[in-house]
């Protein structure tokens, strides 16, 4: 009955276009096991990373991205980039199941949901965010910038599924909250840092501007900074990874 469901939600999200073919199905893939492993409260959890950053992206969206590589289809590696840490956790909650895997399953979760939230709010709240480290002015949608709207929303994004994890999993306590949300915002702060670093950007050949797509007017940007190989998916990946590792080592202290 509840991989009928998972298969209803993940269906209805394909239907409307915010995900494609392979991303519907890995989405179900990680709804699957994270129903195994935690039953209905693990998909509390991973609806509420999922259906807020879909209502996010449909309320907020603008027609014509240009910045970035992919639109709001998400496809498989994308699914993979933000569900393939809780899911590897649930995976390996299954066959362990010892509470710190719990906290990297939620904690990764709650980095995915900063995550966004913080790029959706902070693209739609406008202004040019700045460089991570040097503070300089940065195009919007270029990675490793940081906005006041994004950090805001970082934080409301990693206490909203943070609170839906503290409330559904009977392993997380009151307590824990601060701990997790603060994990999933230090995920948040990684992920720019890597994409500061890393992450592979490129300048239009035709209008100039700095741009993280394969193709800008019609041309092949020319390669400026970054590792090539480090997209945002890659990127997206290890600060989940890190920001559950953080909440779960937090875990072993408190
Ligand atoms: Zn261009």
């Amino acid at each position: 009955m509840i991989y009928l469901f998972v298969l209803l939600v993940v269906g209805a999200a394909w239907w409307k276009q915010s995900l494609s073919l392979s991303g519907a199905a890995a989405a179900f893939a990680v709804g699957g096991i994270t129903a195994a492993a935690f039953g209905t409260a693990g998909l509390v959890v991973l609806g509420a990373f999922f259906v807020s950053s879909v209502v996010l992206d449909k309320l907020l969206a603008k027609e014509e991205e240009d910045v970035e590589e992919k639109g709001s289809r998400r496809d498989a590696v994308q699914v993979a980039a933000n569900g393939g840490v809780p899911a590897a956790a649930a995976a390996y909650y299954l066959v362990f199941p010892e509470t710190a895997a719990v906290f990297v399953f939620a904690g990764a979760f709650a980095a995915a949901t900063a995550d966004t939230w913080a790029s959706s709010i902070g693209r739609a709240a406008g202004g040019i965010p700045v460089h991570v480290f040097s503070r300089k002015p940065l195009t919007p949608g270029i990675s490793g910038g940081v906005s006041r709207a994004g950090t805001a929303a970082a934080w409301g994004g990693a206490l909203f599924t943070t609170s839906a994890a503290v409330i559904v999993l009977p392993e997380l306590q009151l307590v824990h909250l601060l701990i997790l949300a603060a994990a999933a915002f230090a995920g948040q702060w990684i992920d720019a840092a890597a994409g500061a670093l890393f992450q592979s950007c490129g300048a239009c050949r035709v209008c100039g501007q700095m741009t993280e797509k394969k193709e800008h007017c019609g041309a092949k940007p020319e390669h400026v900074k970054g590792w090539r190989w480090v997209q945002n998916d890659v990127v997206n990946a290890v600060s989940n990874l890190l920001a559950g590792l953080i909440a779960a080592s937090a875990f072993f202290y408190f």
